[in-house]
Parts: structure tokens; C-alpha cells; sequence
């Protein structure tokens, strides 16, 4: 790529192109966890997260969403609005996986009598933490208005992205959001939504088509994502 390279993540490269307030967003192979302590290269990753995220995307913005994204370039790249990202992961969970059902005793799998609602700090350093509204806006993160304004779009993502996956066969057990703001102050949804950041369960065999088949050693961690594109692509 000739054009300048603004920031690399651990699974994609932000790149300039010559309008300011548009980036280019290109999704590399690299797959990490347990705060980058887990590392590898999972085969066409990026190409498959592209595009299974190029396609949610749009099914969002077709259902009134902003977002970030505005085309899938090719296999790698897509064009996307560049935005101030606020750094705090805002993640909705249905059914109770991961950490949240070690922190808390839950056996993973339960399915939860009410949606839940997390945000975490996106700080390396302080792998994370959990906070809540009062913390993001005591640390200057963002204001209680706008985090009012969040939780009410994460909400309605959540009730699009549910019956999306059930179409599929799928449950959607929790899923990750980032926002950010427009040089306007838009509110947009920003970041990814693909396997890497959401957790996937086939209906029939609970078998998990997502990233902790790499966390877990799980194996056919490329097929399982494949799988999703496949679906998505048959809606
Ligand atoms: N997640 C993510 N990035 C992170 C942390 C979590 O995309 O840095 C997603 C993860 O894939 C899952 C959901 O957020 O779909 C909830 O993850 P959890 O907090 O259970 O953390 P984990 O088990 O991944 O440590």
C-alpha cells in the first residue's frame, strides 16, 4: 500500500487517503489473546473478517445504525469515515461465556434472564478493567450523555444482530463495540463486528464458530470463520 500508514492494531493497519476524514481500514491475518499474550497468524482471517464485518455492517446501516464503514474495497481493505475512537470496548453479552462466567460463577452457556451490559477501558497496561459509566467519565473518557446515547444503540444493535444470527443458526452469545466520533461529534459505530470480536454458537451442536476455538485450542479455527462467511452470504 503507498498510502501512509496512521496506527497498527494487533489485527488491522489504518491507513491515510486523500481526503482527511476518510481511511482506509486493512485487516491482516494476525490473531491475538489474553491481551496479546496469545499470538499467531490464522490463515485469510482478515479476508474473511472483512468480509463477514462489511456485510453486518451494511445490514446495520440498512437498519438506520451509524457506522464508520462505508465500502468493502477487496479482499483486505475497506473504506471507512475516520473517527476520534472513544477507548472503552462496550460489550453486550446474552448468554453468560467467557470471563464474565468465571468472574461470576456462571456456567458458561446459561442463558441470562436479562441482557447484560459491560464496558471495559481499552488500557494494556491495566489489561482492560471493567468500569462503569461513573469511571468513564470521572477519567475523561467520555460524558454521561453520550454514554446514555451508547448503551441505547448497543441496545438496538443487540436486537438486530440476534435474529441476523438465528437466521443463520446461530446464537449470539456476547459480542464486543467500539465507538466513535465524526469530526462533527456523530456517534458512530466504529471497529469490527466479525468471529474476532463476537462469540458464535451453531444452534444444533452449541460448537463455537468464533475466536475461542483459537483461544481454546479448539482447532479449525479458519473453517469455523469460513463458516459464518457462508452463511451470511446465503441470507
Ligand atoms: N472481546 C473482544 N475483544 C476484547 C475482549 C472481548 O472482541 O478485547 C469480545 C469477545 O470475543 C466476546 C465478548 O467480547 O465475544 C466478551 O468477551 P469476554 O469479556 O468474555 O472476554 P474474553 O473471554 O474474551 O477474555
Amino acid at each position: 500500500m503507498n498510502s501512509e500508514l496512521l496506527y497498527e492494531g494487533k489485527a488491522k493497519q489504518i491507513y491515510a487517503t486523500e481526503d482527511p476524514e476518510i481511511v482506509i481500514v486493512h485487516y491482516k491475518d494476525d490473531a491475538s489473546a489474553y491481551n496479546g499474550i496469545k499470538r499467531a497468524q490464522i490463515t485469510n482471517k482478515g479476508v474473511l473478517n472483512n468480509k463477514i464485518s462489511s456485510i453486518i455492517y451494511s445490514q446495520l446501516a440498512d437498519a438506520g445504525i451509524k457506522t464508520h464503514f462505508i465500502q468493502r474495497l477487496d479482499d483486505r481493505n475497506q473504506l471507512c469515515r475516520k473517527v476520534d475512537v472513544i477507548p472503552i470496548e462496550f460489550i453486550v453479552r446474552n448468554y453468560a461465556a467467557g470471563s464474565m462466567a468465571a468472574r461470576l460463577g456462571i456456567e458458561e452457556g446459561t442463558k441470562l434472564p436479562t441482557t447484560i451490559f459491560e464496558c471495559c477501558y481499552k488500557n494494556e497496561e491495566l489489561d482492560d478493567p471493567i468500569i462503569n459509566e461513573h469511571h468513564a467519565v470521572a477519567l475523561g473518557l467520555s460524558t454521561y450523555e453520550e454514554m446514555a446515547e451508547v448503551h441505547k444503540i448497543v441496545e438496538r444493535i443487540n436486537e438486530l444482530l440476534i435474529p441476523l444470527f438465528a437466521k443463520l443458526d446461530v446464537i449470539l452469545v456476547d459480542f464486543k463495540t467500539e465507538f466513535g466520533r465524526l469530526e462533527d461529534g456523530t456517534l458512530v459505530l466504529s471497529d469490527e463486528l466479525s468471529p474476532d470480536t463476537c462469540r458464535l454458537w451453531d444452534v444444533e451442536t452449541q460448537d463455537s464458530l468464533d475466536k475461542d476455538r483459537f483461544r481454546r485450542d479448539l482447532g479449525r479455527v479458519g473453517e469455523a470463520y469460513q463458516e459464518i462467511l457462508n452463511r451470511l452470504m446465503k441470507l
